[in-house]
């Protein structure tokens, strides 16, 4: 029996990316945009694009709530823990210990967070002032020494 064949997807595991952790939105793409629409997301303009805020309203717990459906701009995105699991550098075991370690990062973070900010806005927040809250400074850091080591996307910037 192939064990690793009978996990679900590992994305579906772990969501991150789908969150407030990382990114700010996520585009929506001129010939999907029908599609996105009809499946009812919030999708607003921002510099002549379509987008959606994140956290993404179709995420439940770790898992993508229209999965098959997902927009194309979340089908193509790997950050480098999938790539490595999908060309066989890392085996499953790895991959879910990373996703462990990031869901427990992200999860120390929100802890120390306001209720209504999203950690986007904190990082940024911090950047810009350089003496506010050491302690949700070192959580922030911490999971973003994780996330560049273990999630960063290749070549691009990673937050937005
Ligand atoms: S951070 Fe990586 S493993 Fe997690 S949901 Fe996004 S692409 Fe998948
Ligand atoms: S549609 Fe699904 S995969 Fe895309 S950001 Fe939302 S929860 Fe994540």
């Amino acid at each position: 029996m192939d064990l690793q064949s009978d996990l679900p997807p590992l994305c579906v595991t772990c969501g991150v990316c789908c969150t407030d952790a990382f990114f700010r939105y996520s585009c929506v793409t001129p010939e999907e945009s029908a599609r996105i629409h009809s499946l009812g997301f919030p999708v607003e303009r921002e510099d002549g694009r379509e987008i959606f805020s994140h956290p993404c309203t179709r995420l439940c717990g770790a898992s993508c709530t229209v999965y098959e459906q997902r927009p194309a701009t979340c089908r193509e995105f790997r950050c480098t823990t999938l790539s490595a699991l999908e060309e066989g550098a890392i085996d499953r075991p790895e991959a879910d210990r990373r996703v462990s370690l990031l869901r427990a990062a992200v999860q120390a973070v929100r802890q120390l967070l306001p209720k209504e900010e999203k950690i986007w806005a904190l990082r940024a927040r911090l950047y810009a002032d350089p003496a506010a809250a050491p302690q949700t400074r070192l959580a922030l850091l911490s999971m973003d020494i994780l996330a560049d080591r273990y999630f960063k996307l290749k070549g691009r910037r990673f937050f937005s």
